[in-house]
């Protein structure tokens, strides 16, 4: 009798404690999802990388996967978490597709039927294995820098469009700096110096996840003040990470 008494109460004590580890993890997932509905954000899961999609397009009937399968999932919902609602406009009517291939991950500004480039794709981001806050946030500058602020496609997001001038101004045309394997004054990563559209994902990446670092840099960097008080007051309306 005692045992069967102890059985019956161990189980009622420990079923809810062994289960919750597993639905702990389906839960968060639910919880993405319900994220991106409210943020009028699509989620796909494909099995291309980003170069197959680019040329060969996608679609569904063949190039689609259970996204809340895919790794890094709950690494990009955790790093989007922290990026506020004013900046998150920019990705409505969007997609995020998380593939399950390797790669450095791809901004899609538009889709080109006519000449047979993202056929098929919704204007967002391709999230590559493996995938990395930095990443994330990277991705989501660029369409902060071209959908939001430059209105590339026309696209309706263009909720920063007042502030071009002071963009091309602060990111562009830095011909004084030297770009090299070395951090060069005025960037905040060596990747900065490709280019004007890189220079500003990089700063909205380093405003988002590495925000004392970049405070530092201004101490020693003092050309970077504008870049980092144009995310500051601009972008992320005097919001501090
Ligand atoms: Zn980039």
């Amino acid at each position: 009798m005692n045992k069967i008494l102890i059985f019956t109460l161990l189980s009622v004590i420990l079923l809810p404690i062994l289960s919750s580890a597993d639905s702990f993890e389906v839960n968060e997932i639910d919880q993405f999802e319900n994220w991106a509905n409210e943020h009028g954000i699509s989620i796909v899961g494909v099995n291309k990388n980003s170069y197959d999609l680019y040329y060969t397009g996608y679609d569904e009937s063949t190039d689609s996967v259970n996204w809340k399968e895919i790794p890094g999932v709950l690494i990009a919902a955790n790093s989007l978490y922290t990026v506020p609602e004013n900046v998150l406009q920019v990705m409505y009517g969007k997609t995020i597709y998380f593939s399950t291939e390797y790669g450095r991950s791809y901004t899609v500004l538009d889709s080109f039927p006519d000449h047979d480039i993202l056929v098929g794709l919704n204007r967002g981001i391709i999230l590559e294995q493996n995938i990395n806050s930095h990443t994330v946030i990277h991705e989501l500058g660029h369409i902060v820098d071209y959908h939001g602020i430059q209105g590339i496609y026309n696209d309706e997001q263009n909720i920063f469009d007042n502030f071009l001038d002071d963009r091309n101004l602060i990111f562009n045309g830095m011909d004084e700096y030297s770009s090299d394997s070395v951090v060069s004054s005025g960037y905040v990563s060596s990747y900065s110096a490709v280019n004007d559209a890189e220079n500003f994902a990089e700063n909205f990446a380093h405003y988002v996840i590495y925000s004392n670092e970049f405070l530092e840099k201004i101490d020693t960097d003092p050309l970077l003040i504008e870049e980092y008080e144009f995310m500051r007051d601009v972008i992320f309306s005097g919001f501090e990470f």
